[in-house]
């Protein structure tokens, strides 16, 4: 199908919290020398312009990264995100967003690896121009989800795998289970985040069930909901569900998120969530 394209969405209040949450595992990994790999198994473009035709018309990112990126008073979860937003904007105009590949190239070190997986003829090129320069990554044409088979475990035997499909085929809700079930038979100390958009909470709940399911351990759950739950189209809410959080994510998450959802949601509705699914 491949119809959807990040450049409508870039910047939003999921992006926000996904790539929040991001940046604060890589901060976590970087804790120690040792390389590790972060695989991307749904990377898109890699870089945003927010004034194209494509951010102009949603608008997304207006209630997103443009409510936060120059505060002064932001707190300290946010710093590794806000600089690579604020790296790739020079100027002070809030022009590029940086997608997942980007933040991670910001983030990482000299002696880690990016392996970046992205399907769409359009988008795929975009990504590999961003990194014909980086003798860090690996940038590849193909199904993400298939990577979690070819590329776990890592040799270095550390990594974050974020999963981040569009979710435009209903079949998306137990693909990631499966995949991520797969990843993990080859590699159970990998770190594992998965964003999920809220549409209709039955289909997380079920998707919540199925990875209980699994019986994997450790798996925590971190929610940011714009708007209450609705039958009606439309997305009220995102998450991240991750899989051997470091052991500072529920604390930071916690922290952070009511200020996030101050900022992001003015109107006070909607909620935020950080819960175990299944603790240790
Ligand atoms: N991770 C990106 C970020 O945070 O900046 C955004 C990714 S976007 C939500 C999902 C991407 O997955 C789209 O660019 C889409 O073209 C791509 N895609 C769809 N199906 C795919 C598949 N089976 N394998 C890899 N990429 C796929």
């Amino acid at each position: 199908m491949l119809s959807y394209r990040h450049s409508f969405h870039a910047g939003n209040h999921a992006d926000v919290l996904k790539h929040t949450v991001q940046s604060l595992i890589i901060s976590a990994l970087k804790e120690k020398d040792k390389p590790f790999l972060y695989l991307d198994t749904h990377a898109g473009a890699g870089r945003y312009l927010l004034n194209s035709e494509h951010a102009e018309r949603t608008g997304e990112y207006m209630e997103g990264i443009a409510r936060i990126w120059q505060q002064s008073n932001t707190p300290a979860e946010l710093a590794p995100y806000l600089q690579a937003v604020r790296d790739l904007n020079p100027s002070g105009q809030l022009k590029y967003y940086p997608g997942s590949p980007l933040i991670a190239r910001h983030l990482l070190r000299e002696q880690d690896q990016l392996q970046l997986t992205e399907l769409h003829p359009s988008d795929y090129p975009l990504l590999r121009g961003e990194f014909q320069k980086d003798l860090r990554a690996v940038v590849a044409r193909g199904d993400g989800y298939q990577q979690l088979k070819a590329k776990l475990p890592p040799p270095s035997r550390r990594g974050l795998i974020l999963i981040d499909p569009p979710y435009e085929i209903k079949t998306d809700y137990q693909a990631v289970v499966q995949g991520i079930a797969e990843g993990y038979k080859r590699f159970s100390t990998g770190v594992y985040a998965l964003w999920y958009p809220v549409v209709l909470r039955q289909q997380i709940k079920r998707m919540v069930t199925d990875l209980k399911d699994t019986g994997i351990r450790r798996i925590l759950q971190i929610e940011l909901a714009v708007k209450p739950d609705s039958d009606q189209r439309g997305m009220t809410a995102s998450g991240m569900i991750v899989i051997n959080p470091p052991w500072k994510l529920e604390q930071q998450m916690r922290s952070v998120l009511p200020w996030l959802h101050e900022q992001l949601v003015p109107q006070g509705i909607g909620h935020t969530l950080v819960e175990w699914i299944v603790p240790e």
